[in-house]
């Protein structure tokens, strides 16, 4: 069975964008993970179809309705109640790694959009989608947030990377103890004066990997401190 994403949106035709380009596209082409988009607007209230309203109590801009957001997930987890259901929010637990290696492992996931000022609480409550945030700023709306949790998630799915080490041997993985990743060079050997490093081309593999984890260590202790701090936390 494929990798299934589900699209719940008002902007359904976003998708799936840049995801059937490249790589992904290939996969997607292939069979390898599919997408179904759900206009969020089919499950609008009244004459007009509306999707929003005014937030009760006063303030700025508008709040996606509780029972349409209820409508159109139901329509869709009816049949696919085991899939985790996402909510991109920027209040949600932050997105990393690790969530896309455990999402990969699954068999899909379902994306619930929403733009305006965010969606009734009361939905929220009665149905418990996991709230996803992917950092600390503010989008227009949660559609480009899920095409990068299912970027990042989907090209560890088995099959869409060519070679799967290289989804397994890179930064934030746990194959890589949680580390930035090491540098890379590649053709031309001079750039600009610039030298490839000797060891990266003396075929000497050890010693390679030996440099590549140390430059590893090396970036992560000064780049990133929140990252070599669990690291160290983890080797005690
Ligand atoms: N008023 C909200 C922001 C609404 S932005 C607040 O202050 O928290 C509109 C929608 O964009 C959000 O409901 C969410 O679906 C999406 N979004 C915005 N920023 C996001 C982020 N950092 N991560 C994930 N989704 C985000």
């Amino acid at each position: 069975m494929s990798f299934a994403a589900h699209i719940i949106s008002a902007y359904p035709d976003m998708f799936p964008g840049p995801l059937g380009e490249s790589l992904h596209g290939r996969a997607l082409a292939d069979g390898l993970w599919r997408i179904e988009t759900h206009d969020l607007r089919n499950f609008g209230a009244g004459k007009h179809k509306n999707i929003d309203d005014t937030p009760a109590g006063g303030g700025p801009g508008m709040v996606l309705r509780a029972d349409v957001a209820a409508a159109a997930l139901d329509s869709v987890t009816t049949g696919h109640d085991d899939l985790p259901v996402i909510l991109p929010s920027p209040r949600g637990v932050p997105f990393g790694q690790t969530l896309a290696h455990e999402w990969a492992q699954g068999d899909g996931l379902i994306f619930l959009c929403n733009r305006f000022e965010g969606v009734d609480e009361r939905f929220i409550a009665a149905r418990q989608p996991l709230e996803v945030s992917l950092g600390d700023y503010v989008l227009a709306g949660g559609e480009l947030a899920a095409m990068v949790m299912l970027e990042a998630t989907l090209r560890l799915v088995p099959g869409v990377m060519g070679k799967l080490e290289s989804g397994t041997d890179e930064s934030f993985s746990p194959a890589n103890d949680g580390l930035l990743e090491y540098p890379q060079f590649t053709r031309p050997q001079s750039f600009e004066g610039r030298d490839i490093p000797d060891l990266v081309t003396s075929g000497d593999h050890e010693k390679l990997a030996a440099w590549r984890r140390a430059q590893a260590e090396t970036l992560t202790q000064s780049r990133r401190p929140d990252l070599w701090a669990d690291f160290v936390k983890r080797k005690k």
